[in-house]
């Protein structure tokens, strides 16, 4: 995965896109190292750089890095990403962003609202992250999908794996006609969804036992091969994704790291088809 400026970018290209921001945590700072964990992980020669699919990665010009993005302290930040990420989208190139905590998505899905118009969005999550407001903060990552839906940047909402929706959330959900897949109906079949689809994996969708390096350990979560055979059994036009809430202080021995570089690595895969 090649760095490669932005002026370089193409419709060929994936650009792998670091936003270290985690600003508006809530409980816990840290996944503002999420990008340079994951880049090790990629990396690590502990594994390959192969999809499931056999597609080797490594060996793939199309993908690049695309560096970070330069966010400051405050929510500012929202408006920093949400600019870079339309340079990069603008050249054409796909983008498999890596934050950072999930109020990166916001700017994130601005971008590709901007340039595809409203979008299905695929949130997956144990978090439905529709708070108005949390602790006096609208930026806060329990609050990005609120302001998707306020915005009109998303047609449809569909989050899975969710287990901690209060009754907030709930009128939030009903408000916004949000389509919510509670944990325990995780879809058995593929999932099929119209329209350009973008991604938004927050890690902790899966159970604490896969993923000890988030923030916000909720049990009774997902397996590592749930959520990989969704990305994988997907069915729809995918245009661009995030993997967000690896805190690599809380992790061990790298093992959240590496369940994110796998999915990051299949969701390349869906965006290079
Ligand atoms: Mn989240
Ligand atoms: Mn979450």
């Amino acid at each position: 995965m090649s760095p490669v400026p932005v002026a370089r970018l193409t419709t060929r290209h994936v650009a792998f896109l670091g936003v270290p921001w985690d600003a508006m945590s809530s409980f816990l700072r840290g996944a503002a190292g999420g990008p340079a964990a994951v880049r090790r992980a990629l990396a690590s020669p502990s594994a390959n750089w192969t999809t499931e699919s056999g597609r080797d990665l490594a060996a793939e010009e199309r993908l690049v890095d695309a560096g970070d993005v330069h966010v400051g302290a405050d929510a500012s930040a929202v408006e920093a990403i949400a600019t870079q990420a339309r340079a990069v989208l603008a050249t054409g190139a796909r983008v498999i962003a890596c934050g950072g905590d999930h109020a990166v998505s916001l700017p994130l899905v601005q971008a590709h609202a901007a340039l595809h118009g409203p979008l299905t969005v695929l949130h997956l999550d144990a978090h439905p992250d529709l708070y108005d407001t949390f602790e006096g903060q609208r930026f806060s990552h329990a609050c990005p999908f609120a302001r998707i839906m306020e915005a009109g940047l998303a047609r449809r909402l569909v989050q899975v794996g969710i287990r901690t929706m209060t009754p907030h959330q709930r009128a939030q959900a009903d408000r916004f006609g949000v389509e919510v897949m509670p944990m325990d109906v995780w879809p058995a079949a593929p999932l099929v969804l119209d329209g350009p689809v973008y991604l938004s994996l927050d890690l902790d969708v899966m159970d604490p036992a896969f993923v000890p390096g988030v923030s916000h350990h909720e049990p009774g979560g997902a397996s590592v091969r749930d959520v990989v055979r969704l990305v994988q059994r997907l069915q729809g036009r995918l245009v661009g994704a995030d993997v967000v809430e690896l805190n690599p202080s809380r992790d061990r021995d790298d093992v959240t790291a590496m369940v994110a570089a796998k999915c990051v690595r299949e969701l390349i895969d869906r965006l290079l088809e």
